[in-house]
This record gives C-alpha cells, sequence and structure tokens, in this order.
C-alpha cells in the first residue's frame, strides 16, 4: 500500500509539475556564471518587490567582489561571518534528526549529474541539489529529472560568487535569476539556500531572509569530502579522511544528524560520492535530504507541498522517525522513509493521497 501511495503520488506529482513549466529560453535570462545586471528591468522590479533593504547590516565589502574574502583580523561585532569565525546565527548547519546524514550535492546540474541520480536510484536515497542558476537553465531536463525522482531541490546562487562581496542588489539578482530558471523548469519557487564557499554573514543573511530563503551550511569542516580537490588531493585521501569523520561522529551519542558538503560536479566528484556513501550506509547511518532532515512538508516557497520527496515517510513531520530500511518506490528515497508510530501519522498520509488524487482529477480533466 505504501509503494502505490508513493508511486502513485510521484505520478500526480509529476502531472502536476509538468502543468507548471515554461521554456526555459536561454537569451531570456543573464550571462552564463556573471554576476547579473542590477539595473536590467526584471532585477527592478524584484528589488521593488522585496522592498527597503536598507536595514541590513552595515558590513563593508571587501575586495576583490566574487572571490572568497581574506577573513578580517577583528570581525566586526556584527558580522558573523561563518567561514572566518564559525558564527552560523541562525543558519542550519546540521540535519536535525538523530544518526543522520543530510545528503547534498552543490554547484550542479552538470553532465555528471545523471551518473549521480542512476547511482541514488539504484540506492533508494533521496538527496538535496543545490542547484547553480546558470547551470539550471544550460541542463533544465536534470532538473526536472530530480524532481521526478524524490529528490529536492535548493539554490546555490546564480553564478557562484562569494555572496559577502557583493552587494545587496546582486544577492538579489543572484538569487532570484535561480528561483526564476527553477520555476520555469519545476513549477517549483526555491525555499533553501546554500552560499558558495560557505561565504555568508549577518547583511548577506538578512537579504536573504528578505526573500524567505533559509540558509543551510554543512557540519564543519570534518563534513567538508574535499571532493572538489580530487585530483590534487587523491580519491584515496579524501575517502579515507570522511571515513574517520564517521568514524569520529558514530562514536558520539548521535542525537543530531550532519551535512555534508559533496558535488555534482565532475565524473571525479560524482565517482567519490559513490564510494563515500557506501561509508555512510556500513556506519549504518540514516540517509536523507534537507527537507526530510528538518522534517519540513513544504520545502519550497511555492508549490511542491505534496512533493516533497519520500512522501509515505514523512506522514508525521513532527514526530517521524527516519528508517534506514528501504520500503518505498523507486526513485521515491525510500532509504529516509520513516515509519512512524504516531496516531497523528495515518491521517496525514491519507491527506497527501487526498490532495494528490486532487491534482490527479484536475490533471485529467484539464
Ligand atoms: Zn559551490
Amino acid at each position: 500500500m505504501v509503494k502505490f501511495i508513493a508511486s502513485f503520488t510521484i505520478v500526480v506529482l509529476t502531472l502536476a509539475a509538468v502543468r507548471a513549466q515554461t521554456p526555459i529560453v536561454i537569451s531570456d535570462y543573464p550571462p552564463i556564471n556573471a554576476i547579473p545586471d542590477t539595473k536590467s528591468a526584471q532585477v527592478q522590479a524584484w528589488l521593488k518587490e522585496i522592498g527597503d533593504l536598507s536595514g541590513a547590516p552595515n558590513i563593508p565589502l571587501p575586495n576583490p567582489t566574487g572571490q572568497p574574502p581574506p577573513c578580517a583580523k577583528t570581525p566586526l561585532p556584527n558580522e558573523c561571518h561563518w567561514t572566518c569565525d564559525g558564527c552560523s546565527a541562525d543558519d542550519i548547519t546540521a540535519c536535525a534528526a538523530p544518526n543522520t546524514w543530510g545528503l547534498t550535492f552543490d554547484d550542479g546540474p552538470s553532465t555528471a549529474t545523471p551518473t549521480l541520480l542512476n547511482y541514488l536510484k539504484t540506492q533508494k536515497l533521496s538527496a538535496t541539489f543545490f542547484l547553480i542558476g546558470s547551470n539550471v537553465i544550460q541542463y533544465p531536463d536534470t532538473v526536472k529529472r530530480e524532481i521526478a525522482e524524490g529528490h529536492h531541490l535548493a539554490s546555490h546562487t546564480w553564478s557562484h560568487h562569494a555572496l559577502t562581496t557583493l552587494t545587496n542588489e546582486q544577492i538579489v539578482a543572484e538569487m532570484k535569476w535561480t528561483e526564476k530558471a527553477v520555476l520555469a523548469a519545476t513549477g517549483l519557487k526555491l525555499k533553501y539556500m546554500r552560499p558558495p564557499y560557505g561565504d555568508i554573514n549577518n547583511r548577506v543573511r538578512y537579504v536573504l531572509k528578505k526573500m524567505g530563503y533559509i540558509p543551510v551550511d554543512w557540519t564543519g569542516d570534518e563534513f567538508d569530502t574535499n571532493d572538489w580537490q580530487i585530483p590534487t588531493m587523491s580519491e584515496a585521501t579524501v575517502i579515507a579522511t570522511f571515513g574517520k569523520s564517521l568514524d569520529a561522529y558514530a562514536a558520539t551519542n548521535k542525537t543530531k544528524g550532519f551535512y555534508c558538503l559533496e558535488h555534482d560536479l565532475s565524473t571525479l566528484t560524482v565517482g567519490a560520492a559513490q564510494k563515500l556513501i557506501p561509508l555512510g550506509q556500513a556506519h549504518k547511518i540514516n540517509i536523507a535530504n534537507v527537507a526530510v532532515c528538518e522534517s519540513d512538508a513544504q520545502p519550497y516557497q511555492l508549490g511542491g507541498t505534496a512533493a516533497m520527496p519520500t512522501v509515505p515517510g514523512v506522514a508525521s513531520p513532527t514526530n517521524g522517525t527516519i528508517s534506514s530500511s528501504s520500503t518505498g518506490a523507486a526513485g521515491a528515497g525510500p532509504s529516509v522513509a520513516g515509519k512512524t508510530s504516531s496516531a497523528t501519522a495515518a491521517p496525514k498520509v491519507a491527506g497527501l493521497l487526498t490532495a494528490a488524487a486532487a491534482v490527479f482529477v484536475g490533471a485529467v480533466l484539464a
């Protein structure tokens, strides 16, 4: 029955998403991998919509623009610059579910992403993909596939420049163009984001919050897999180093999970992922996407309410537990399809099914 509900819901959601998609015309978007022009009519319209940004903390912009900045010798009291002083304010820095690896991949989609998706499907795993907008418009079908196969999408900006070096208006442009591209591809408005290089301070947080975004960092240096350093750093070293991090985590009380830094950037990083993930499985650590980690049944600002991956397992978002067993439908990420004994679980599942059925009926009739 659970399998039926998952399969049925995925079909329904796929139909719903198809209806919401619009074709992506690359020339309608800013140049790829460049900081978008803030004077464009589109960005000006977004700035007007967002409103006054003058309340942002007055933190000077370092030079040069776009590169991860050097750390100030003495951080400003209101700066809270995560990569420099470890200050995370209210960023999410750890998967809220115990004994759980929050599986995330940054910098995609790329030509290597389909290989990763094939692997995740064989493992029945669901990940969060922190997408670069410039890549989304080049590979929209891969983004659509991510949704169709039960993954969760989030933002990693338009051009992957260090946000603390950009103006408030440039931050808006970076986020909103990415948001527009993903919305066009999937019908979903993103809610979570990861700052490139982990470069975030209180000014950046203020601007992100104005747009409804929740930053997700990773859980400290030991959970940076360093996959991006391959082949300068050997793959064997990356695997061995991360294995030690997992050993150390497994020896704790594991009341909170963790988020890792991984990338679907190249065949090298995707190859490493296929060796890193089995290490987590060998440690009997559950693996989940951000939406499941945070028990967020509405992991988008618009759309996708019932599109939360692994629908059966999130029957009770506030009470559900996460199972390491595989019980769901193909592509639905059932490794995080937990079962809950909560009495409130069944009605939630029924509610999702009802909502999905309504969408299904609408799709057929429209
Ligand atoms: Zn990145």
